[in-house]
Formats: C-alpha cells, structure tokens, sequence
C-alpha cells in the first residue's frame, strides 16, 4: 500500500461512514481523510477523529504492513476492551463472574470503542485538562 496523501481534518459536507468503527460520520463533523493506492486502486480513507486518535494511542499502526484495516482496528479495540475490563476483576473474581464477564463481551462495538477511548482520553483522566 502506497500513501499519497497523508491524514488531514476535514468537514464532512455530507455524511459518510468511517472506515475503522463503520459508524455515520455526520454531515459538518469533523473527520480524518486520507489517501491510498493499492494494486492500481486509489482510494480514500476516512475515519472519525476519535478512531483515528485511538487508533494512534493504541498503536495499531505500527504492526500494520499494508495498512490497518477496520478487521485489524475492531480486532484492537474488542481485545483492549476486553483487558481493561478483565484487570477490574481479581483472579478468583473472574473465575466467579465468568458469565459476566461473557455477558459483557457481547456488548455493542460502539460502547466497547466509548469505553476504551474513555478510558485513553487524558481529558477525562485529569478533569481540570482544559480544551483547546
Ligand atoms: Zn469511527
């Protein structure tokens, strides 16, 4: 995969579905884009900001050769979901609430993707972080 123009923000002036979480990214928000060509193909890339963003944090990029895929991205985001909510648990807890914690691995991949940026965002982390 060859890149030919790197991530940049933009304004959706209509809507479009991100390429990481496949939720809409809706009309005026502002998403990343980014360009790339693969076997003559050249495509566009485009993601929410905050998928883009935890993509960064999480490093999903470095393992990725060709390019990280939305597979590679919710693989990510499902696995690191799954470890943050295990660590609450103690050893015996787990074995006790496995049901639960099954139960919570069912969960829609919109709230584990929120749970998990949540957990990285360094604004909710420090509450007196101010934006800007
Ligand atoms: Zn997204």
């Amino acid at each position: 995969m060859e890149t030919i123009s790197y991530q940049k923000e933009v304004k959706a002036n209509k809507e479009h579905r991100c390429n990481f979480c496949c939720e809409k990214i809706k009309q005026g928000e502002t998403y990343v884009t980014s360009t790339h060509k693969q076997d003559e193909t050249v495509y566009d890339w485009k993601t929410h900001k905050h998928c883009s963003e935890i993509a960064d944090r999480l490093k999903m990029y470095e393992d990725c050769d060709e390019g990280l895929t939305d597979e590679g991205f919710q693989e990510t985001i499902h696995s690191e979901y799954f470890d943050l909510l295990v660590t609450k648990f103690s050893k015996e807890d787990v074995a006790k609430y496995s049901d639960v914690i099954q139960q919570l691995r069912n969960v829609r991949f919109k709230d584990k993707l929120n749970y998990v940026i949540r957990h990285y965002d360094p604004l909710t982390t420090t509450p007196n972080a101010q934006r800007g």
